[in-house]
Parts: structure tokens; sequence; C-alpha cells
């Protein structure tokens, strides 16, 4: 079903969303500025994040790295230590990238349309969007979650939300919608109505300057609306870290591969089937590092520590080796190890459920 409303509902529908914005927006720092730079930084670090999440991370960075050109030129281990505990760390790998190119290509000047916009790495349609609108006020209109559900619900829009196809549908509609001498405005507008208005569970209709247009209220539909298949359920994988200890230094590596968390450091891991990884094991493998546990019996390991990915769950555990020598060279080279001191460890980018375990230590 797909309800093409009259022209009447376009035009009452940007007028109502203008009105209603200046009277119940947040006030947040990205709103006073057109500086493209401080644009894309904080719709880097929302997506996928909160508001209150992001917003110490976004003051954090703006005050770290104020221009596009201090950002390029930080090295990455301290730009991925500043994101640290915000997840999907390829966003912040793709920033500092992107912040890259912009100085190299650009002269540190942003694009300023949003065709050119999207030829920057990392930035996807949203993003595009948004800065072409808030910084240059481009007419285009941006598509979130929170403007699918918007649109969905007062439109009657059924078609599923995850399914890429849908999103031209949704695109063709915000693009009649929005108008041509406020597209900063009605985009932040409607953004902002699905988060605190329109809201995923019990919106708040009652007191809605749209519910007499909106289908979705019209037909008690408000529930269903909108349409989203359900994700592929999360794989659980299970890892076990030697947390291999000699003198005052604790060996850990630089994650390089395809998988979670490239850049970051955590200790040598096993990924097995189960959630537990016998003694035994855990000295076999210290021998064919070529090193030697200090004492006779392996110490305790910790509890299973968990930690929620989009598509993954993981369950670690954590196995404290004190060696007797230092590992010999091949042996880090070959697991890309290499040791580190408690104040060099502290500086380090790791993934948070490392951090946890560090601090619990
Ligand atoms: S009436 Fe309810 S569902 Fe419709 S736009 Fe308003 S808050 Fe959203």
């Amino acid at each position: 079903m797909n309800n093409v409303p009259p022209a009447s509902v376009h035009s009452t529908f940007a007028t109502a969303l203008l009105s209603w914005y200046p009277r119940h927006r947040r006030d947040l720092p990205w709103r006073h500025t057109r500086n493209p730079y401080a644009i894309w930084l904080s719709e880097v670090i929302l997506q996928q994040t909160r508001v209150k999440q992001g917003l110490p991370y976004y003051l954090d960075f703006i005050s770290s790295y104020p221009t596009v050109h201090d950002l390029a030129a930080a090295p990455e281990d301290e730009v991925l230590r500043h994101w640290q505990g915000l997840g999907y760390y390829s966003r912040a790998r793709n920033m500092h990238h992107t912040a890259q190119q912009v100085v190299r290509e650009y002269g540190g000047q942003f694009p300023t349309t949003y065709a050119e916009l999207l030829k920057l790495r990392g930035v996807g349609q949203y993003t595009a969007a948004a800065i072409a609108s808030f910084a240059f006020d481009e007419k285009v209109a941006v598509l979130d979650g929170n403007v699918f559900r918007v649109l969905s619900r007062v439109f009657g829009l059924t078609e599923d939300i995850a399914a890429p196809a849908s999103r031209k549908v949704f695109q063709q509609l915000a693009d009649t919608l929005i108008p041509a001498d406020a597209p900063a405005e009605f985009n932040q507008a409607i953004m902002e109505f699905g988060a605190i208005q329109c809201t995923p569970v019990k919106p708040d209709c009652l007191f809605c300057p749209l519910q007499a247009q909106c289908y979705a209220f019209q037909h008690g539909m408000v529930a269903e609306l909108p349409i989203k298949s359900k994700a592929k359920a999360a794989r659980t994988r299970y890892f076990h870290y030697l947390v291999l200890r000699h003198a005052d230094t604790v060996y850990m590596r630089k994650r390089t591969g395809k998988d979670i968390w490239q850049g970051l450091y955590d200790f040598a891991l096993t990924e097995t089937d189960s959630d537990e990884l016998a003694a035994v094991e855990v000295l076999r493998q210290v021998e064919a590092l070529g090193g030697t546990v200090a004492s006779d019996r392996a110490e305790e390991p910790s509890a299973t520590y968990r930690h929620v990915l989009s598509h993954q769950k993981l369950e670690a555990r954590f196995y404290p080796v004190r060696l007797e020598a230092a590992l010999p060279v091949e042996a880090l080279q070959k697991l890309g190890l290499a040791a580190f001191n408690a104040a060099e460890i502290e500086a380090l980018p790791k993934p948070i459920l490392i951090t946890n375990y560090i601090s619990k230590k």
C-alpha cells in the first residue's frame, strides 16, 4: 500500500513542522554553526548513537581538533583513543581518512554540494544531505531512521524500511515535501520531530500538530508503522585472551585484520566454539609462543565478559599468564604482539571490553 496524499497535505506538513520546531527543539551545539566541518563531525558521531551519549564526544573532538587540518594531522591511535567507548570503530577510521582526503584533495575546504560531498569516503546519502542542507542551504532531503518513521506514519507508507529498494519511495516523497526557502530548517525539524514527538514507542499523538492528517493515527496503525523486517539473529563468538605478562609489561597487539575493532589493541586471542579454554591448552599455547610460565599452576581465568555488537554477541574470558622471560622476537612478530607498561596501555585505543577487564583487575 502506498497512500498518495493530496497536495494540501504536503504543504501543511512542512508548515506544521516548521512551526513546531522552534518551540520544541533541543539546544545542541552543532545547531549553532554553519561550519561544514563541525556539522560533519556531529553527524558522524551521532550515527547509531544517542544524542546524550554522542554530545560529550562531539565536544571533545571539536576542542581537541578545532579544524579539519588538526584532525587530519592527528595520529590514528590518538583519534581512536578519543573515540573509545562509542563503538563502530570503522566510523572513526573513516572519519580520520575523510579529514585527510578533505585536506589533500580539497585544500581543507569541504565540498559545497550534495553530489561532491558524496565523493568523500564514509560520507553516504544521509550525511551528504545533512551537510549540504545545514551548511549550504541546498534543497536535498535527509533520510534517517526518524524521517522514515515520520513519513511512514503520516503518509501511510507500508514499504519495509529495512529494504534498500524502499529508500527511493521515501526519498521521492521527502523531496516533494522539503520547501525551497527553508531546507536546513525543514531537515532539522523532521528529524527532531521523529526523535522527540513521533518516537518509536509511545509517540505523543495526543498533542501532535499532525494528528488530523496522520494516516497512522487516523487508521489506528501507529504501533504497526513503520514496517521493518527483523535483522538476522546475532551470532555468538567465544574469545579467549591470553594476558601475557613479563616484569612490569603486558603483551598486547594491534588488530589489523578485516574483523571487528580494526586498529584497536587487545591481547593474544584464541577463538573457539565454547566458552572455556582448558588450563592445559593455555599452557600449550604459551609454549607454542616460546614462552615459559613462571609458576607451576595456571592462574584462574576471569569471569565471562559479555559484549553485544550489532550482529555479534561476544563472550570473552581472560587468562592471566606470568612469564619467566620475555617472549622471543619471532613470536612477537608472528602475532603482532608488543610489550607495554601500564601508562602506555592506558594511552592505547582499546575496545570497551578490554578496558572493562583492565579496570576490574
Ligand atoms: S499523530 Fe502520532 S504517529 Fe502521527 S505524526 Fe503525530 S505523533 Fe506521529
